[in-house]
This record gives C-alpha cells, structure tokens and sequence, in this order.
C-alpha cells in the first residue's frame, strides 16, 4: 500500500496544504511523469500557474519529486523513489521519453556508475532512452 499524501508530506517536512495535497494525488494517480502544462490542465480552477510552480519547485527541493527534461525541452516530473530526501536524491534510473504519445517514464532500470577524469564530480546522471512504450509499441 502506498504512503498517503499526507504521510509524504510530513515525512519531507512539508506542511500539509489542501493544494499540496491535490498536486501530491495527480502523481499518485499517474503512472508517468507529469509536465506543468499537463498538470494544469488537470488541475484547472484548483490553483494558479503561480502556486504550482512553488509546488512543483518545493517538492522537488524536499526529495518528494525529481525532474526530467523532455525531447521538446519541457520539465517534467515524477515521483521519486523512497530512499530520496532533501539532501539526495537518488533516482539513477532509466528515463523513458515515448515518440508517439510523449509520455516520459521511469523505468526499474539502474544507469550503471560511470568513471568520470580525475577531477570531475557527478552531480546528477541522467539518461533518457527514446523509442515507443510499451502501449504504443
Ligand atoms: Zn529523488
Ligand atoms: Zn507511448
Ligand atoms: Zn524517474
């Protein structure tokens, strides 16, 4: 069973809002990441562009979400794996960004470690696999 929004929030340090509350449901509900038009949409008369931003932004922040950039160039998000907090982030896993529905998924798939030149420091790794999901294939 998964934690309830509330529980998220809380365990992030979060406080519980209605409207945090409401965007925390969308990405329960989804099984793929979610851009902020998308969620606007969805979301439409809940809250200004404003306020899911800051929503968006605080998640993100507090290790709840982690983002991913889209083919067009448009930010993502996606629920994050349980071990993440504000301090890391630990989401080193396959992204999946669908050419026919668009869609960008993360996949249980582990980015192996790379050995980077002396002198180099990972910050975040991502990599983004394209092709057809596994509904349009
Ligand atoms: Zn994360
Ligand atoms: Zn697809
Ligand atoms: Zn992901």
């Amino acid at each position: 069973m998964e934690n309830s929004t509330e529980q998220v929030l809380k365990k992030h340090g979060l406080k519980n809002t209605r409207q945090r509350n409401v965007v925390l449901e969308e990405f329960f509900k989804s099984n793929n990441a979610l851009s902020q038009p998308e969620l606007e949409k969805r979301l439409k008369g809940e809250m200004d562009r404003v306020t899911l931003y800051r929503i968006l932004s605080s998640f993100e922040e507090s290790g709840i979400l982690h983002s991913i950039l889209d083919r067009q160039g448009t930010m993502n998000y996606a629920s994050c794996n349980a071990s993440c907090s504000a301090a890391h982030h630990h989401d080193e896993h396959l992204h999946f960004n669908c050419d026919n529905c668009h869609k960008i998924f993360c996949l249980d798939v582990k980015i192996p470690a790379v050995n980077l030149p002396a002198g180099f420091q990972v910050a975040q790794l991502s990599l983004t696999a394209t092709g057809l999901c596994d509904t349009c294939s």
